[in-house]
């Protein structure tokens, strides 16, 4: 059957990188963008830039306001309590440093700050240096030999010393879901601080954080069809009053002499600086855009060509497939190969796949590997774009075996 896939031509560079020959198979790298988002980037640029929060001009105001209705936008998008704030930040790896230099204060030599084995470096070393810098134990919860979270060793781990838990909602290498629930509710119990990454997860299942309970929540627009250079953190009021900024600058306090600040509550108390106006601006006609998506049948697009990509993997020989990859994208090593050595033949037939560690050197280093490679999946690509993969794998396979 030949699966395509009904939201393709909503996205132009899909169509310009079918002239140049090319296939994108790198989403969880970052994604290709839907055309309302250009429109939305083109429309704002156009019509007169106004800097937000400062300006009394009517541009200013018309500014700031749009600014602040994507606030609301991204908080109903993630079923966001309402005790809660959403912070803009330029990505992911910029929402996980801000917890970890906002929470410093708070951790005590011997204090135990929870990570698991497969984090992404962007969820583990913030919390390894902050670690270091406090004298505080990092203890990372590991996997079985399948490559999912042990949850009962998890479990064991979580103790009364825990003062923060960040953990994945998906794994950005093994493509499985985390068992949060659990640990969320574990962690809570003994008072820790709970972040979740959701930059992987939020891609093919955005969370209803009203029913999830965590204290933080992050994520990269760029991941999840929106611009570059934005990120979310969610926060919960309560664990936000907890901390403190973390960047100093303008807008982002309220009132200073020489000596002495007072700062602002969140969110502007932790957006110090002119923020990434346009990508706000234009995330908001990506959200439209994706709203207006059958989410179900997204869903099972996404899985019906995950589950042709997989069982294309198995069917060849020499393969080892990482992990149990539950969602969009599957990594994976040949026996007898290097990794970037078939990357670069599957490159040179015009076929775009990731390769390397993906970020996570020490999950690298508990497969026993050096590298992998990765291909992964957004809701534009169909069976061609896997078609042209095999082909590809196949051709370099023949060369190099
Ligand atoms: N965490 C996970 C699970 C990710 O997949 C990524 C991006 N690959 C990040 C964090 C970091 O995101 P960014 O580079 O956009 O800050």
């Amino acid at each position: 059957m030949m699966l395509s896939s009904p939201w393709r031509a909503d996205f132009p560079a899909l169509a310009n990188l079918a002239h140049q020959g090319l296939v994108y198979l790198d989403s969880a790298a970052t994604a290709q963008k839907p055309q309302p988002l250009l429109d939305a980037l083109q429309h704002y640029y156009a019509q007169g830039v106004a800097n937000v929060h400062r300006a009394q001009h009517r541009l200013g105001n018309r500014t700031t306001q749009a600014f602040e209705q994507v606030r609301e936008q991204v908080a109903h998008w993630l079923q966001a309590p309402v005790d809660s704030e959403i912070i803009f930040t330029r990505g992911t790896t910029e929402a996980i440093n801000l917890l970890a230099y906002g929470l410093e204060a708070q951790i005590q030599p011997g204090d135990e700050l929870v990570i698991s084995a497969l984090e992404h470096h962007a969820n583990l070393l913030p919390w390894q240096q902050l670690a270091l810098r406090r004298g505080a134990r990092l203890v990372v919860l590991p996997l079985d030999a399948s490559g999912q979270l042990d949850l009962v060793a998890a479990q064991s781990l979580i103790g009364p010393r825990t003062r923060t838990l960040a953990i994945s909602q998906l794994s950005n290498v093994l493509g499985n879901w985390l068992p949060l629930k659990p640990l969320i509710q574990q962690a809570q119990a003994q008072g820790a601080w709970v972040v979740v990454d959701g930059a992987q997860g939020i891609v093919h299942q955005p969370p209803n954080l009203k029913q999830l309970g965590c204290d933080f929540y992050v994520f990269s627009s760029h991941k999840v069809y929106g611009p570059d250079g934005l990120g979310v953190l969610y926060g919960r009021r309560a664990a936000l009053a907890q901390l403190q900024p973390w960047q100093f600058g303008g807008e982002m306090l309220d009132h200073t002499d020489y000596y002495r600040a007072q700062f602002r509550p969140a969110p502007l108390g932790f957006e110090a600086g002119t923020p990434p106006i346009a990508s706000v601006l234009g995330f908001a006609a990506t959200l439209n855009y994706l709203y207006q998506i059958d989410q179900a049948a997204w869903i099972a697009h996404e899985q019906r060509l995950h589950s042709n990509l997989l069982t294309g993997l198995q069917q060849r020989s020499g393969i080892r497939i990482l992990g149990q990859p539950q969602a969009a994208l599957v990594s994976f090593t040949h026996e007898s190969v290097h990794p970037s050595d078939l990357a670069q033949l599957i490159s040179e037939q015009g076929v775009a796949i990731r390769t390397g560690s993906h970020c996570a050197q020490p999950l690298m280093q508990h497969l026993g590997i050096n590298g992998a490679l990765r291909v992964s999946l957004g809701l534009y690509n169909d069976q061609q774009d896997l078609e042209r993969f095999f082909q590809a794998l196949d051709q370099a396979l023949e060369l190099l075996v």
